[in-house]
């Protein structure tokens, strides 16, 4: 039999903007269960890059992936949101009208919710890396091919070979480079996608002879499978060479696969949601859609853009959760009620005697 839950708001996407809106959801006393398919808490930052440093975070020079959600943690402790992992939401069902929406939630583990408004906060869907077409790659991966970071000391001491010219190619190169035994980027062509200040940083290390770059494409693996000890690599004028490495990290982007997103009657644009900027909401009133996720002109894929549109959607949302109550724009630091409810000054008010 399925598990029937009632609450006020569902989050699609437990990844940092998903975490965010609990908190904004939270200030206006409204309810939030989390689904994610990830067995944890934290989508991309937890999944992809936990130990990478972020330095866009407003008010944290510095932070990793996983300090940023533990951080998140913190922040939505006082609302006790309910989390629901390794859950694919796969039905999403509209109940009520425009004016009272009402949604039907089913998760792939059978569970059934009931709420009056979705967030969703999917990110890219269910992220897959692109594999690179190498025969016999699959005999090496977790033990030599890796497609993301989630320990850097693994690679302590290792000869790394990097592939790619995109942001997670040159940023691993730059946060592994000073752990590596050796380290060697390996790109198709002398020019890139990522940041050119990373290119840069990247082009000085090889200067200085701490690291090497070599044009070219991964053709094949040696080693006795699962122990890598070499990539085969193909210049461009069909000369070959090998690169010593016990570790391979082909960074060749994301395949974003929407999944069962696609199927719940929300206008899309290339695969994202479109959205106003007023408000974060869908095509559907009561649905909205914040973080990498949705898309509207200007759109920018940062974190902070999803907890900027994490505050406007809650915003609205209030207004189906309580259609009755008027909503008054307080700031958490001039606002007693706010601060009680982070538990940062004590809730005075008398109790009822006991009787
Ligand atoms: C290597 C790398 C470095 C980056 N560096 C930065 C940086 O320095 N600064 C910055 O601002 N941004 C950075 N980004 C981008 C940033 O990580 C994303 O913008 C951010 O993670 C988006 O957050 P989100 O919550 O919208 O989505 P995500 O983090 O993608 O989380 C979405 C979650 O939704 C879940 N989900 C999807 N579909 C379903 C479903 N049907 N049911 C249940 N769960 C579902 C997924 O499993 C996932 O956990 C980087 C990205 C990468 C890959």
């Amino acid at each position: 039999m399925s598990e029937r839950i009632e609450t006020d708001v569902v989050i699609v996407g437990a990844g940092p903007v998903g975490l965010f809106a609990v908190f904004e959801l939270g200030l206006l006393d409204i309810k939030a269960h989390l689904v994610d398919i990830l067995p944890k808490i934290g989508g991309q930052c937890a999944e992809l890059y936990p130990e990478k440093p972020i330095y866009d975070i407003p008010g944290f020079p510095v932070i990793t992936g996983q300090g940023l959600i533990d951080n998140l943690l913190r922040q939505i402790e006082p609302f006790k949101p309910t989390f629901h992992l390794g859950e694919m939401v796969e039905g999403l069902e509209s109940l009520g009208d425009a004016e009272h929406p009402r949604f039907r939630i089913t998760t792939d583990a059978g569970k059934v919710f009931e709420c009056k408004a979705v967030i969703v906060a999917a990110g890219g869907g269910s992220f897959q890396p692109k594999k690179p077409p190498i025969e016999r790659i699959d005999a090496y991966e977790n033990t030599g091919v890796f497609y993301a970071v989630r320990k850097m000391e693994a690679f302590r001491d290792k000869r790394i070979l990097i592939v790619g010219g995109g942001d997670s190619a040159l940023d691993w190169t730059l946060n592994l480079q000073p752990l590596a035994k050796h380290l060697t980027l390996l790109h198709r062509r002398d020019a890139f996608r990522a940041a050119p200040d990373s290119v840069n940083k990247m082009r000085a290390l090889v200067a200085a002879g701490a690291m090497d770059f070599e044009l070219g494409q991964v053709v094949g693996l040696k080693g006795p499978a699962p122990t890598l000890e070499a990539a085969v690599v193909r210049r461009d004028d069909g000369s070959t060479f090998e690169v010593p490495c016990e570790v391979l990290l082909p960074f060749f982007g994301l395949t974003m696969k929407l999944g069962p997103i696609a199927e719940w009657g929300l206008n899309l644009h290339e695969n994202l949601i479109p959205v106003d900027t007023e408000k974060f909401e869908t095509s559907t009133p009561g649905i909205f859609a914040i973080g990498d996720i949705n898309w509207y002109p200007g759109k920018l894929k940062l974190i902070l853009s999803g907890f900027h549109e994490a505050a406007l959607a809650a915003q609205k949302a209030h207004r189906y959760v309580y259609p009755e109550k008027k909503l008054l724009f307080q700031y958490t630091t001039s606002s007693t009620s706010l601060q009680k409810k982070l538990g940062v000054v004590p809730d005075t008010r008398k109790q009822p005697e006991a009787v």
